[in-house]
């Protein structure tokens, strides 16, 4: 008999690649530069969350957003004048992120290879559509999947279009990823089953507590990405 084939749907931020350390990184470099007298790095962390927030609403996900909310906090925190240099600097640490090299996250290629072998694979990822598709270019993944979705959010109604345009089985279907917020609570709402790999540096604005999956769908939580190939 024929094993089963499923559809499985990779996120890729954080979870086929790394991703939000550079983010951190940069953050980190931002808050030493801001230097600032009277709020502790982690007041100016937090009240980067929350222009964070109400810039992805704006403008979306990706580095142009976030250098609009980077200068946005300087200029919301100083009373300074944000001169050309301070522009130049602060743009230098978003610059930092985009020149990075994708940086796979442990057994990815070989995980895939093997799954791409017994399974249909579909990319879904969420964020600029140029810079998403370039990192998935730059990563060598790209023939692994048989398609690929830049979504500007993840949400249920997103998961469904989804399901719909590449006529997936929700109950032959799993969604992949680190983010509760964006890969598993709203995929399972939508019908899909869900695999939840955590990934320690995931950003804060993605956490979320984990929900029960629905009746007749099932939640994987592993710790690696090589496990997948236990399972599927
Ligand atoms: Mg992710």
């Amino acid at each position: 008999m024929q094993p089963l084939r499923l559809t499985l749907l990779f996120d890729a931020d954080d979870t086929l690649w790394e991703n939000n350390i550079y983010f951190e990184r940069a953050i980190s470099a931002f808050i030493s530069f801001l230097d600032h007298r009277v709020h502790t790095p982690e007041e100016v962390r937090e009240r980067l969350n929350l222009i964070e927030q109400a810039t992805v609403r704006q403008h979306g996900y990706g580095l142009q957003s976030f250098r609009k909310s980077l200068i946005a906090c300087f200029e919301q925190l100083t009373t300074e004048a944000v001169t050309p240099d301070k522009h130049e600097r602060i743009v230098s640490f978003v610059d930092s992120i985009g020149t990075q090299q994708i940086e796979l996250l442990p057994g990815v290629t070989e995980t895939l290879t093997q799954l791409a072998g017994r399974h249909r694979l579909l990319l879904v990822t969420k964020g600029d559509l140029a810079e998403q598709h370039d990192k998935l270019e730059r990563s060598g993944l790209r023939p692994f999947f048989s398609g690929v979705e830049v979504l500007p959010e993840k949400t249920v109604s997103a998961y469904r279009v989804l399901i719909e345009h590449h006529a997936c089985e929700p109950e032959h279907s799993w969604m992949i990823g680190n983010s509760p917020r964006s890969d598993i609570n709203p995929s399972l709402a939508a019908g899909l089953n869900a695999v939840f790999i955590p990934h320690d540096f995931t950003w804060v604005l993605e956490h979320e507590a984990v929900a029960a999956p629905p009746p007749n769908r099932q939640l994987l939580e592993l710790t690696s990405f090589v496990e997948l190939l236990r399972h599927f």
